[in-house]
């Protein structure tokens, strides 16, 4: 076996490691291993999946008004879903001969702004119902708003990486939960507010790391209780007048929260949130083996770097999707494929490099938006000789500059950094995305000044809030942005008895991702055995972080 590689990103100059066994993959691929490090990786692959920055403008085939992710300024035109996925328009009518002579990515960023692209990415169209503002999201997905990455969702708002929930809003990577709102990492749960790494749990407020809780209020690492405050079991009257004191008011929430925090740190964190996860590295991974560096997956096998994807094996660097996917390598949302190297959007596809938007083709390079098509290039139909004439002048090309591998690069892009996934999960300042050449957008559709009630004006209890408060504008005591409580919200939040958010939903989906820990591995010691463990809690942070071992002994 080859022994592991250190190696300095081209990019940033920052050290990175090839693994052993991760020579063998990119042999299988028969691609060089990478000249860039993991997280230029990410970061290159994220300018292909916008998720959360939403425009209007028109649709280019029907004239309608619509919402897409591509900004109206951009150089592109842009179908509503039903035109794009409809057959009256004629894909392979926007094509290019390929020309031996210019460099393929420059003739690939050509073909890019010529075909037209779908406004939202939205999985079974139809089936989704009264939910206009949604991306990559769906099927059967019902009266929701602002909901990314998500399915078989109703009534819900403002969260992301969520399946089976109802009548919620604010989540983050969240699965059957009804009523609930501002949780992280929840599941199988109802009447929950506050939550992180929750499960099974119903009518509580400010849990952490709990399960199986009934009525519980500010607790950590407790299982099977009731009537639990700050961890203290108390009688069931002496339990509701405490939490009937703070429940509700915006101001005594403000106290139990900050109270909350202090007294959580008390208490041991287990390394990761893994769940059934064999010889695994990352976080937020269930039901998955040999998988490393890896968060929010699932059902992987085999798989280094993967981001928000489930059901897939043998595959690097791969962020979304997944779905019955095996030898992905650099992709963002491609599933149900096989043998996909750096591209984007590709569903039902197999022997496709990098291409976007493609859906049941096979032995395609360098191809935008094509359905049952095969031996393509730049969207023009060859011979099968003549195509794998092209497609070994290309690859060669590609291995010349060292690039073969890597995903699409950021010169092709539709998407600036600051639109994308990659400033939410690793940001940069505008000056560092440029500087990197991954763009950044300076005109984000967002309003400020334009309130209609200053914050001190909301009600302190949300009993006292009134109908017509859906009315007002307000300012985001953080970033100023305006935002508006709409009347799903204003429902959620009485019938919870929360009280009014202070904040945007920006600022409060920022905050999520926050308190969810970064993408990143440190190396710390359990602080109960003083194993080594790799976990997302900086070593310099507050929090006692222990191993599994340790952990599971302490809160059994
Ligand atoms: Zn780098
Ligand atoms: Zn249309
Ligand atoms: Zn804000
Ligand atoms: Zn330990």
């Amino acid at each position: 076996m080859t022994a592991a590689e250190t190696k300095t990103c081209q990019n940033c100059k920052q050290s990175f490691i090839i693994e052993p066994d991760d020579f063998s993959f990119y042999e299988k691929m028969k691609v060089p291993p990478p000249a860039i490090c993991p997280d230029c990786r990410f970061r290159q692959r994220a300018l292909f999946r916008n998720e959360r920055t939403l425009y209007h403008r028109t649709c280019g085939l029907c004239g309608k008004k619509i919402i897409s992710a591509y900004h109206p300024k951009s150089p592109y035109v842009v179908y509503c879903v039903p035109c794009f996925t409809s057959d009256n328009w004629d894909r392979l009518s926007f094509f290019l001969d390929f020309d031996f002579k210019k460099p393929f990515f420059d003739q690939l960023g050509v073909l890019f702004k010529k075909v037209p692209k779908q406004a939202l990415y939205i999985t079974h169209g139809p089936t989704n119902v009264n939910s206009e503002y949604i991306n990559y999201a769906g099927p059967y997905i019902k009266n929701s708003y602002l909901v990314f990455n998500s399915g078989e969702g109703e009534d819900v708002f403002y969260s992301r990486g969520i399946r089976h929930c109802k009548y919620s809003g604010d989540l983050y990577f969240a699965t059957f939960l009804e009523n609930a709102y501002e949780c992280i990492n929840c599941h199988h749960s109802s009447g929950l507010s506050y939550g992180q790494n929750v499960t099974s749990t119903v009518d509580s407020l400010y849990m952490l790391n709990c399960s199986g809780c009934t009525n519980c209020f500010s607790c950590v690492n407790v299982r099977n209780k009731k009537h639990c405050f700050f961890n203290e079991q108390l009688a069931k009257e002496e339990y509701e007048k405490r939490v009937k004191e703070i429940r509700g008011s915006y101001a005594k929430t403000k106290e139990a929260e900050e109270r909350f925090g202090s007294f959580a740190l008390k208490f041991p964190r287990r390394e990761n949130q893994n769940l059934k996860a064999v010889n695994c590295v990352g976080d937020y991974l269930t039901e998955s083996k040999n998988t490393r560096y890896s968060f929010e997956a699932g059902e992987c096998e085999d798989c280094r770097y993967a981001f928000f994807s489930k059901n897939m094996k043998d595959s690097y660097d791969t962020t979304g999707y997944g779905y019955q996917s095996e030898l992905l390598l650099s992709t963002a949302a491609v599933g149900y494929s096989s043998r996909v190297i750096g591209s984007a959007l590709v569903s039902v596809c197999r022997d496709v490099e990098y291409s976007f938007g493609l859906e049941s083709c096979n032995n395609c390079i360098g191809c935008d938006g094509l359905k049952n098509a095969e031996f393509c290039v730049l969207n023009k139909r060859y011979s099968e000789e003549e195509y794998r004439k092209i497609r070994t002048h290309i690859v060669e090309e590609l291995m010349r500059s060292g690039v073969y591998g890597l995903s699409l690069p950021p010169q092709v892009s539709s998407f600036a950094y600051n639109e994308t996934i990659g400033q939410d999960n690793l940001p940069l300042s505008r000056e560092e995305a440029l500087a990197q050449g991954l763009g950044w957008q300076d005109d984000i559709q967002a309003t400020k000044g334009q309130e209609t009630m200053p914050l001190e004006k909301i009600p302190d209890h949300i009993n006292d809030a009134t109908p017509s408060i859906v009315n007002e504008i307000f300012a985001c005591e953080e970033c100023e942005r305006n935002y508006r409580i709409i009347p799903a919200e204003l429902a959620l939040y009485k019938r919870l008895v929360v009280p009014l958010p202070r904040k945007c939903f920006n600022c409060r989906y920022m905050n999520r991702i926050k308190m969810r820990g970064p993408f990143t591995l440190y190396d710390r010691k359990c602080g109960n055995c003083g194993k080594s463990i790799r976990t997302n809690f900086a070593p310099d942070r507050p929090e006692i972080v222990y191993c599994e071992q340790c952990y599971q002994a302490e809160v059994a």
